[in-house]
């Protein structure tokens, strides 16, 4: 018999697969043209070209014994070198490839670091609507997660309702910036005040409290947004990066946490982080993808593309009289549902072949993410479809 803590994980992944079945029955009832599918946050832009080249010039050129062995806990460390140069290019940093810990993306990342710090009962702290897996990452080191509730309509950190959260037990925050599922960027100010609150609340209890940066999407921003560097804000910051979304290689399960010197216990958090690779079962992050992005890097994916898809479909969206915030960065748009119950709101939109996630599955009541990373055809061949879906609640 499997466990009561499955059995509970089993139920709560059975939304997550029926977005998945569910695109398939719907496109064999109503035929591939009419389904439109928003539900998963899967690239459609393609990795840039010099990603494949790179793979294809390391399996030719390097010893393939070198390409395939196992390395170490933390990472190849001329990868993990070649992360670090790439960080202080970009924020002015001094690190060394000892602040760098390659991971099996974000995902990977987030669970090392969990173990890392968690004991039994500790308390993690994060604002909703959240990325409805940290619940389990946390739970998987023993810890609990605590969900700060949602600032509407700007859904930006709610500095009083973070003090209020704050505990004895309280470990460690996760913050993602740019957002999923709300698309919103948390700009310098916010940060700094929510920074100022972790400070006082550790003076004040006399703990220390880790900042987890969750930064997938962080090249995912448009109008010219910024996403601001966490770690020169509150040092006691970890980050956790993944080239998922970035490179748009979600399958390839390859990102790295950055360590500063900052972070407190550092040495043991970067040692820790190698061994909780290994305990975890993730051994090291795949060998080939590591020596991949230690190349590429630098490269970029097509954000123009997603900007385009949020361009056409806020503009659509709006005009149908749907109420949303034009998100800047990441590739969701976090809209309103047109009536209380948002599995209701999602349900009816699939009568329409339009497929969503309802914001309950980010602990968040009375919305819908619609994941805009598709491709264009797909956007401007729903819109009438979510014209007909407003017309429907008599928008
Ligand atoms: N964190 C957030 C906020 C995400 O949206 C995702 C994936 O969608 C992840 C972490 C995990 O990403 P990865 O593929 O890097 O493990």
């Amino acid at each position: 018999m499997i466990s009561k803590n499955m059995k509970v994980l089993v139920e709560k992944s059975a939304a997550i697969s029926a977005l998945f079945t569910e695109g398939k029955r719907m496109r064999q009832i109503l035929g591939d043209e009419n389904v439109f599918d928003f539900g998963i946050g899967n690239p459609n832009v393609k990795a840039p070209l010099s990603v494949n080249k790179t793979a294809m010039e390391i399996l030719e050129n390097m010893d393939s014994l070198a390409i395939h062995s196992y390395t170490d806990g933390a990472g190849i460390p001329s990868v993990r070198s070649a992360i670090a140069e790439s960080l202080n290019r970009r924020f002015q940093e001094e690190y060394t490839g000892e602040n760098i810990v390659m991971t099996t993306g974000a995902a990977g990342g987030l669970n090392v670091i969990m173990k890392v710090l968690l004991d039994e009962g500790d308390e993690v702290l994060t604002f909703a609507p959240y990325f409805g897996e940290y619940d389990a990452y946390v739970a998987n080191a023993g810890g609990k997660l605590i969900a700060i509730e949602p600032n509407i309509p700007t859904f930006l950190p709610d500095p009083k309702k973070l003090e209020d959260a704050i505990s004895p037990k309280t470990k460690a925050i996760i913050i993602n910036n740019p957002n999923n599922p709300t698309g919103v960027v948390y700009g310098e100010e916010i940060l700094q005040e929510v920074a100022e609150i972790l400070r006082k609340k550790e003076k004040e209890i006399g703990t220390s409290i880790y900042l987890i940066s969750d930064e997938p999407y962080r090249e995912l921003v448009f109008d010219g947004v910024t996403v601001p560097y966490i770690p020169k804000i509150y040092g006691n910051t970890i980050v956790a990066y993944s080239f998922s979304k970035s490179l748009s290689l979600p399958g390839d399960r390859i990102g790295y946490l950055t360590i500063p010197s900052t972070v407190e216990d550092f040495q043991d958090v970067v040692y820790g982080a190698g061994v909780a690779n290994r305990v975890l079962g993730f051994v090291n992050a795949p060998a080939l993808q590591q020596l991949v992005v230690a190349k590429c890097c630098d490269e970029k994916s097509d954000v123009a593309f997603y900007d385009k898809n949020r361009e056409i479909l806020y503009n659509a969206l709006t005009s149908y009289g749907y109420e949303c915030a034009k998100p800047q960065g990441a590739f969701y748009l976090f809209v309103k549902a047109l009536e209380e119950d948002d599995v209701a709101f999602v349900n009816k939109a699939k009568e329409f072949g339009i497929l969503m996630t309802p914001s309950s599955g980010f602990r968040c009541k009375g919305y819908a993410r619609i994941a805009y990373c598709v491709a264009r055809e797909t956007i401007e061949s729903a819109l009438p479809s979510f014209e007909k879906l407003a017309k429907a609640y008599n928008k």
